[in-house]
This record gives C-alpha cells, structure tokens and sequence, in this order.
C-alpha cells in the first residue's frame, strides 16, 4: 500500500531551478529560469501532498486536474500528464512560464502554510517542454461540419478560441494585425522571460489543427465586422483584440523625442528584432539613463529589455510604494537583482526639452500614500514644495493600457463607458453571432483568463450554431497515440456519444481494440 505523504514526509524544499546569474543575464536575452531537469521535476512532484479534495484545482481559472497530471508523472507517464494538462490548457509552456501561480494554484497550496507551496507552474512547464521536444502532436482528421468563424485577433484569447471550434469541425480563419500571430504572448513579453521558439512551438500545435491565420490584416480598415458576416460568408465572430493601446499621462513633454511606451519599445524588441539592427531592419535607440513610469510586469519587462540594450542606468518611477507595486514578485526580484533603481512615491508632473526637441530631464513630484481609493490601495497624494528634477534621457510609459478603438468606431458594437466591448456571461456582444473575450471586455488581465475567455466563447459559439460535440467526426491516425487532440481522448471517449469515421484501412478495428460505433 502506498504510504499517505504528509507535509513532515514530503521534501522540505522546493526542487533547485537553474537560474542564469543577474551579471551574466543582463548580457542576453536568453532565458533566465532554466527550466527543471527530470529528476529536479521528480522530487517536486514528491512534495504534492494529492489532497482529495485539491484546493489548487479551483485556484487553477481553467481547472486544471494537478494532482491528476502530478500522479502521472510520479508514475512516469509523462505523456499522460501533457494530456491531462492540454484538456483544460492549450498552452502548458507558455502558461507555466508566465501564469501568476503565486496568485492562483500555487496560492491556495495547503504545502504553502508551512512550506514553500509545490512549483506548479514549473512542474506545467516541464510537461510542456517536454512535448515540444518529443513532438507530441498526432491528431486526428476532424469532418468538417460545413460552419465557418471567423477570428480576430491571435492572442491567447482568440487562439483558444479558434482551437476549441477547429476541434468541433468548423473552418477557423484567424485576422491578425501584426505580422506574426501571438499577441502580446509574441510582441509584448520578452524573450528572457518567454523564448519565441516556445510560442512558435505551442501555437504551431493549434494551427496545425487547421486553423488558418491570415497576418498584417487589421479588421475595421480592411474590412468590417458586419462584412464579414454579411459578404465573407462567416457564420459567427470572435473578437479578441486585446488592449494594447498605451495610456499616458497627458502631461507637457510627451511628444519630445525620447518619449515611448512600453508596447513600443517592446514591440520593437521583440516582434521587430530591433535588439539586432542592423542586421534587422529596426532600430531602437536606447537613452543612457532610461526612466521606466509604473510598475507593473509591462514596466519590469521594460525595464530589463532596456538594460540588455544597453542604458547605463534604468530607473522605475512609480507613484505607489512597492507594497502596492502590481508586479509579480518574482519579476520585481528579477529587475531589482539585475541592478534597476526603484523610485516609490514618485510621479512625474512635465517633460523637459533640451532646446532641441528632445527630452533632457522630467519634473517630478514625491507622494505620500491617503485613504484607499477605488482599486483598495491607499491613494498617492503630492507632497507640497516636494517638486525636484530627474536627469534622464528616455522616459518609457507603463502606466495601462486602452483598448484599440478601430472595431468600435467601425461597427455597431455596443461598447462601456471604458471603450471595452460590452459582453453578456456568454460573451454574446451587441450584434447576433458576434462574441468577444479577454483582455477587450475586462481590460488587461493574464494569459490564462484570456485562454479562459476564447475557450467560453467558442462553447457559446457552438450552441449558437447548433454543433454539438457529440456530432463531431473524428478519424483516428493510424499508427502511434490518438489521445492528444488538447482533450480530446480518443482512447477514453465514451464511443456512444463519439462516432469514429475510420479509414477505409483501419475499418474493423479501432485504435483500442473496441469496436467503434459507425465505423
Ligand atoms: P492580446 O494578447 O493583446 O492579443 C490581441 C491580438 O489582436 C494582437 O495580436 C493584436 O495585434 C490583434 N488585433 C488587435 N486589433 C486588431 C484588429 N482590428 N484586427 C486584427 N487583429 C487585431 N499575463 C500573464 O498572465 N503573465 C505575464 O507574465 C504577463 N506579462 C505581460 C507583459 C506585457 C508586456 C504585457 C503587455 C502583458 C502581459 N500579460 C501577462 C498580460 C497578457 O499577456 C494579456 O492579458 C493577454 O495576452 C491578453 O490576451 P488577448 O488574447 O485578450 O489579447
């Protein structure tokens, strides 16, 4: 009998995790987390008490079973483990590199009231590295069922979308402004965080799906929403834009040269391989001492990407303390080793001209924390005659994001007083067939709400046009493992509800010996 693990049974420690040295980090833009090794995966999974009633199942906001794909790689299944992860996320590398765990699974882990909770995040990232390189990916042939979405927009909310409809049989096209499909998984987090060959990896394994992506196709100048439906034949529409419209203060200065967003700089940096001009066609011209405004993950990713391209000095100037600093911990750690100067109680009040249209310097104020405000955080009040000069040479705005007006402006959706487009608990927008999701109906939020949000729409899509899952038809492969379809488990599916079109060489059999309803 299996002995039950308690938490003075269990290793104390969390698995060690390579990490790459704050010196030598600050040189590149290669991964900082290494990632674990088998046997360093292996002693965490050890530390996962398998509660039954496993509080980080509900704190997981696609519902991941953890203990179920934990158990499967205590037992060194570890492809069992990708299929038990990949039925509620598509994306396991991705999100187990970027997902704010402390907040979520990890949070509500009953090891984290004594110990450090179990690496979930890490353990999610191995199982997904680990597809990647075995190139676990055989799927079946899908019947199309004749229906046709269209997606707009390829972030983690339009991708999970146009899957979960590709995988009912519906021919999925995906708009996408940008010249490569992502969204902010792509243009917005750096490479030292999240590789590009990773996104590429886990968006690859959607696309192959069918999904068709057509890039550098910005909906609502090429072509409306309503035309889509009307002239281009699409039966239902997902819009998952995102907010990527950047906020400023609307202070003097702000067109002085020096002066960019964040969404800029890293778009530069990262879709728009401008770290390496002149070998690529953009260039970024980095200040010496570089003023990063806010501090959140877009500040602290700017901020890094800042010292990698060579500012002699990069500071964060933010308004709040850092108690309220609405980073994740680990990226505030991050920045804070590799040598940013944090300035809490700061904000800056006008941008100073050099005389010659550029910036030379910011007017800032020191605050001082009053009374909670509308977010429960106490708001930052100006100290009177606290006014001073900071020296600096490019000032980069993190302070939010809008969302992206052109949809608004060119169709009749019904939008909130924020821009944000008004969508029902089904996500149903103001026009029949039309669902939205992520971060354009709740504004910024994360990855995984955004995956949570495409994968909502698409359930609601289906029932708009009539598909049910159990009219889907599906065509084993062959040769190899059939239960990889992000879900879809062949070999477990109930065959009452899943009929199996086999190919006219597998008639007779099916991939588990069971007969198969209309085969
Ligand atoms: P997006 O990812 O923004 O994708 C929207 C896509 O739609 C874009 O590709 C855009 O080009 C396209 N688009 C827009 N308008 C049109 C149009 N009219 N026609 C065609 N295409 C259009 N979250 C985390 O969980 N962890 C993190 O570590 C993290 N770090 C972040 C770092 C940065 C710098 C930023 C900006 C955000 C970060 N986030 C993080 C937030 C997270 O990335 C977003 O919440 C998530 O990507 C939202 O997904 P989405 O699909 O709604 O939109």
């Amino acid at each position: 009998m299996v002995k039950k693990k308690t938490i003075r049974t269990i290793p104390q420690a969390r698995a060690f995790m390579p990490v790459q040295t704050p010196e030598a980090r600050v040189g590149n833009f290669d991964e900082v987390a290494r990632g674990f090794d088998l046997e360093n995966a292996l002693v965490e999974c050890d530390r996962c008490l398998e509660c039954p009633q496993a509080a980080c199942v509900p704190g997981c906001p696609v519902g991941i079973d953890i203990p179920g794909f934990i158990r499967k790689m205590i037992d060194s299944d570890y492809r069992g483990a990708y299929d038990i992860i990949t039925e509620a996320n598509l994306l396991p590398a991705i999100c187990g590199r970027v997902c704010p765990q402390e907040d979520q699974c990890e949070g509500v882990c009953p090891v984290g009231d004594t110990l450090e909770p179990v690496a979930i995040g890490r353990l999610e990232r191995w199982v997904g590295d680990r597809a990647i390189e075995e190139g676990w990916r055989k799927r079946p042939y899908i019947e199309p069922n004749g229906f046709r979405v269209g997606i707009i927009g390829s972030g983690p909310a339009g991708m999970a979308c146009a899957a979960d409809l590709a995988k009912a049989g519906c021919s999925v096209t995906v708009f996408e402004a940008l010249h490569e499909p992502g969204g902010v998984l792509r243009y917005g987090i750096p490479e030292f965080r999240l590789p590009n060959e990773v996104v590429d990896a886990e968006i690859g394994n959607l696309i192959k799906l069918g999904i068709e992506i057509k890039c550098n196709t910005l909906v609502g100048r090429l072509f409306t929403i309503e035309q889509m439906l009307d002239e281009m034949g699409f039966d239902a529409v997902f819009i998952g834009t995102g907010a990527g419209s950047p906020k400023f203060m609307n202070i003097p200065g702000e067109t002085l040269n020096g002066v960019l967003s964040a969404n800029e700089l890293l778009t530069r940096c990262n879709l728009m391989v401008a770290d390496r001009f002149p070998n690529y066609d953009t260039p970024l011209h980095i200040g010496r001492r570089v003023a990063v405004i806010g501090a959140g993950n877009t500040a602290m990713d700017a901020m890094r990407v800042s010292l990698r391209l060579g500012a002699q000095e990069v500071h964060c100037i933010y308004r709040r303390t850092e108690t309220e600093c609405p980073a994740r911990v680990e990226e505030l750690h991050h920045a804070q080793e590799e040598g940013v100067d944090f300035h809490w109680l700061t904000t800056p009040v006008e941008i100073l001209d050099d005389g010659d249209g550029n910036l030379r310097a910011m007017r800032c104020l020191r605050m001082e924390l009053g009374e909670p405000d509308d977010s429960g955080r106490r708001h930052p009040v100006p100290i009177d005659n606290s006014e001073f000069e900071f020296e600096t040479d490019m000032v980069v705005y993190a302070i939010g994001t809008n969302a992206n007006p052109i949809l608004g402006q060119t169709s009749n959706l019904k939008l909130n007083k924020w821009g944000y487009i008004d969508a029902d608990d089904d996500l149903a927008t103001s026009i029949a067939g039309v669902y939205a999701g992520g971060d354009i109906v709740t504004g910024a939020a994360t990855v995984i709400l955004a995956m949570g949000a495409g994968r909502r729409a698409a359930r609601s899509i289906k029932e708009y046009l009539g598909v049910r899952d159990s009219d889907v038809v599906y065509r084993p492969q062959k040769n190899g493992h059939e239960g990889s379809l992000f879900g879809i488990d062949l070999a477990e599916r109930n065959f009452a509800r899943v009929r199996l079109a086999l190919s006219k060489e597998d008639s007779g059999r099916n991939d588990q010996g069971r007969r198969p309803e209309g085969g």
